[in-house]
């Protein structure tokens, strides 16, 4: 166990925003972290994980929370499914870099997604068709309050878009201990988009996913960003209808309650594209992503700029677009 008072945040957050906690503590057991709960009942807690999809306003005026707990382990087989449980600490990359080169197939669409198996559940991360929900089994989480183990099945945590029941009612109340995936040892891939077409192996997918991403997303290492900062949004058929006459190369998908427009098509219409305010940019080769361009941006200075982009949509599209990133406040 470790914990430390009044440090700065600016090494556990890929926005790099330099923020003050007042304690920071990371554990490596179930009992450290049950430890660590009791110590601090009352205070405010916040778990991290790579700290890649957090937003820090300003100081953080409680304990941040971080796992070192890292294995994995294969829990069974049935017939062609492998269930494999992984630490909520584990980064997940590490995991699917492992998976795919044992020739299991599930994760591999999600290579080189920034971030831990924890905060996976918690974010229904998703990337080039699939998303967490569709390998997820099960949750394991300890609950703040209480310090006792909750498991949540799938359905429990109520998965959406970059969203989960951890992120709504249950939104810091537990710690994701574990999470069990269901792996596949034939399983059918996942190639339905641009330049995954016809790899044959979960590691061919993963070699084309990471080759994709590092052309079009920033590393985190060289400029301080926390991905899509943006969800793209869905609007009524109606709505969808009137600006199609008038923008007939909006890129849109149907989805169950409406349309989907891609929030960077919007973003990059507005004229904001490659734009600063203050030390934050928009990403020149990919609007979606806010980035600390002179990696000594401030909070507000990424607050105005979104604030800015989401009015410029709202003022030519009547669209209201709302953050990705979670704002710690
Ligand atoms: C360059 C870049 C590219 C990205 N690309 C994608 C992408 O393609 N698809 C996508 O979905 N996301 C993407 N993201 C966003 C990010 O990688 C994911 O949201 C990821 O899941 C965040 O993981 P993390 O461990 O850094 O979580 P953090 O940012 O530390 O935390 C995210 C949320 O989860 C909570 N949390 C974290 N760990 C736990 C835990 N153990 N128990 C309970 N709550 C917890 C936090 O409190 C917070 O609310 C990208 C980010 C970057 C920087």
């Amino acid at each position: 166990m470790k914990i430390k008072e009044n440090i700065s945040l600016l090494p556990y957050n890929t926005f790099r925003m330099d923020v003050c906690a007042k304690v920071y503590a990371e554990y490596e057991s179930v009992d450290e972290l049950r430890r660590l709960l009791a110590q601090y009942r009352g205070e405010r807690i916040l778990c991290i994980g790579q700290g890649s999809n957090l937003l820090f306003t300003g100081d953080f005026d409680g304990v941040v929370l971080r796992s070192q707990m890292v294995r994995a382990r294969a829990l069974g087989e049935n017939g062609d499914e492998v269930y494999i449980e992984a630490d909520g600490g584990l980064v997940l990359d590490e995991l699917i870099d492992q998976v795919t080169d044992m020739g299991m197939s599930g994760l591999e669409n999600l290579s080189y997604i920034p971030g831990t198996v924890g905060a996976s559940a918690v974010q229904n991360v998703g990337a080039y068709g699939v998303e967490a929900k569709d390998v997820i089994v099960s949750v394991k989480a300890v609950s703040i309050a209480t310090g006792e183990e909750r498991i949540f099945t799938n359905e429990e945590c109520r998965f959406g878009y970059r969203d989960s029941i951890f992120k709504n009612e249950l939104q810091g109340q537990y710690v994701i201990v574990a999470v069990t995936y269901r792996l596949y040892k034939h399983g059918a891939l996942c190639l339905e988009y641009k330049g995954l077409e016809g790899a044959r192996t979960a590691a061919e997918v993963r070699e084309r996913v990471i080759a994709i991403r590092r052309t079009k997303l920033p590393e985190v290492s060289e400029l301080g960003s926390a991905g899509s900062f943006f969800k793209n949004p869905v609007i009524p058929v109606e709505q969808y209808q009137c600006l199609a006459a008038r923008y007939p190369d909006m890129p849109h998908y149907e989805v169950a309650n409406g349309v989907k427009v891609p929030a960077a098509w919007l973003i990059e219409q507005t004229g904001w594209k490659g734009k600063t305010l203050g030390g934050a940019a928009v990403y020149d080769k990919q609007p979606l992503v806010l980035v600390n361009a002179t990696g000594h941006a401030q909070p507000d200075d990424i607050i105005r700029l979104a604030q800015a982009i989401c009015d410029a949509v709202q003022a030519q599209f009547a669209i209201s677009i709302s953050p990705e990133v979670n704002y710690i406040a």
